[in-house]
């Protein structure tokens, strides 16, 4: 069953390695099919050079497997929440890539210091609190979805504009229209982490890109009257 979807998700979980935003078999991505209410996502603790499409494990939105060989990913129930509440995407990535995981560890959000992440991202990359001790032994994994749909709510952070948190002393997790955007907003993550860092070192009293230049660059690609790129 949705062997199309199978094989667009092998092919996103194969650019994490590509990118080098995964070590060993850290790291998934999976992709949703709307109209039949499950998603695709890599199989648990499997590495990435003897993942084959077949493995691709088929899971609903509470999570539960529906068809597959071997366990989906640990974090399974992080993306199953996501895709329920948000039902505008359509793929969800976590990694520990390096730099944006040094700013999820840190506690600090990522700001926007250029074009480069005003390209992609709308505002400040945010870091959201560490799980409590309640929430991790009553539902890990679950719990971490929670939190990344709550609190994006409460800092009235649209998702579509910001495709990407930093869980506190843990990693990031982006997501997109499909499983190859949402690998597409990993990689810019990673790449305006490792930026921001950067900037910092070379002058620690660096201040956020004015905003004027944020929403041009932001809206010249994704807003209304937006025209990067070709018609
Ligand atoms: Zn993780």
């Amino acid at each position: 069953m949705l062997e199309e979807l199978k094989q667009e998700v092998y092919e996103a979980n194969m650019l994490l390695p590509k990118y080098n935003l995964v070590t060993f078999t850290w790291g998934n991505v999976s992709g949703v099919d709307r109209e039949k209410g499950l998603f695709a996502i890599k199989p648990s603790g499997v590495p990435y050079e003897d993942l084959k499409w077949q493995d691709i494990v088929l899971v609903d939105f509470d999570g539960n497997k529906v068809e597959g060989n071997l366990n989906p990913s640990s974090d399974t129930a992080t993306h199953a929440y996501l895709y329920k509440c948000w039902e505008d995407i359509g793929g969800v990535v976590h990694t520990h890539s390096s730099y944006a995981t040094s700013f999820a560890q840190s506690g600090r959000s990522i700001p926007c210091y250029g074009t480069t992440h005003a390209d992609y991202f709308y505002g400040d990359i945010p870091t959201l609190r560490c799980l409590t001790k309640e929430e991790l032994e009553e539902a890990y994994e679950l719990n971490t979805g929670k939190l990344i749909v709550q609190e994006f709510a409460m800092r009235s952070i649209d998702h579509i504009a910001v495709s990407a948190a930093l869980c506190k002393n843990h990693g990031p997790f982006a997501w997109g229209k499909n499983p190859v955007k949402a690998v597409e907003s990993a990689v810019v993550l990673e790449e305006v982490a490792k930026m921001a860092y950067r900037t910092e070192l070379i002058n620690s009293h660096v201040q956020p890109a004015p905003q004027y230049l944020q929403d041009k660059h932001y809206m010249r690609k994704h807003g209304p009257n937006a025209y990067y790129g070709q018609k």
